[in-house]
């Protein structure tokens, strides 16, 4: 609230907050406490950190002897906190560098690479705690017709609107990267392959339903994926990867539109 806190009044003051401004200005939010029975004022020093005209801290110090914070000790905070919002604007620009280093710009989905790293980290941290993988590659069907009939920007629709439709029907602890131009993958943590038929059959379906539509213009898209699992078919992350692709492309075989989970085999489990 940063019109009812003191925290708040770097902000809607814009600077800094000494004991003069608060007197004359603010009394209100001057606090007290009893010493010996004698009550005495906190002294203040407030200060705004502006980390990108957008982002602010608000720093608020309170020395409660009743010694006044002076003008010496403001200008030694004042430099401490020129460092602190050093710091914090370093902060910020890594968060920026890091999501570019590891996001699909188009779909804010892990990239490639990053999935690579974290089927990595999954497998490791399955066999330490002997649990379950699932992994999931996906590829639009028949995809690139829409680039040629509508144009790119209504590819780049129908990528984004996708790529929201996965996030939305995994949990929050599974892992989803734009894998490709339209190929996707999906790690499924510590899941049955039966919850997984689920989950994937859930995700086909909600592609294939969605309205797509830009600028009058309304299609639809479907997806196909395969399946492999942890450690069933293989432990390795490369084989993994394989043949989930490879029971991918199986599906597309048989008319697309659905997900195959790889077979020794080759038999495949219909979806239900
Ligand atoms: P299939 O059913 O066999 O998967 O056919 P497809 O047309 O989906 O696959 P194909 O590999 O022939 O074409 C994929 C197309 O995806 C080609 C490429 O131009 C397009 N594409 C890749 N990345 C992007 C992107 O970021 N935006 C858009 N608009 N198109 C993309
Ligand atoms: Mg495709
Ligand atoms: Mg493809």
């Amino acid at each position: 609230d940063l019109k009812n806190s003191i925290l708040g009044l770097p902000i809607t003051h814009n600077g800094i907050i000494d004991d003069a401004l608060l007197r004359d200005s603010y009394p209100d939010f001057i606090r007290n406490s009893d010493q010996n029975g004698e009550k005495i004022s906190h002294s203040i020093g407030g200060f705004l950190i502006d980390i990108s005209g957008q982002k602010w801290v608000s720093v608020i110090l309170e020395r409660k002897s009743g010694k006044p914070i002076n003008q010496i000790e403001i200008q030694s905070l004042k430099t401490f906190m020129n460092i602190l919002e050093t710091v914090l604007k370093w902060q910020q620009e890594y968060k920026k560098i890091y999501l570019n280093a590891t996001q699909d710009g188009l779909t804010g989905l892990l990239n490639h690479k990053t999935f690579k790293d974290r089927i990595d980290e999954e497998i490791n941290r399955a066999k330490r705690f002997k649990n379950d993988l699932v992994v999931l590659m996906l590829d639009l069907d028949k995809f690139k017709r829409i680039n040629d009939t509508l144009g790119h920007p209504y590819g780049d629709y129908v990528i984004q609107t996708v790529a929201k439709i996965m996030s939305e029907n995994v949990r929050t602890v599974d892992v989803v990267a734009r894998y490709g131009g339209e190929e996707f993958a999906i790690i499924l943590i510590n899941t049955t392959p039966e919850m997984a038929l689920v989950v994937s059959q859930r995700i086909v379906d909600n592609i294939a339903d969605y309205p797509y539509s830009m600028n009058d213009e309304t299609i639809q898209m479907t997806i196909s994926g395969g399946m492999s699992l942890y450690p069933t078919h293989s432990e390795n992350m490369k084989d993994l990867i394989e043949l989930a692709d490879k029971a991918m492309y199986d599906a597309k075989q048989v008319g697309g539109n659905q997900i195959k989970i790889h077979s020794n085999d080759d038999a495949t489990i219909a979806p239900t």
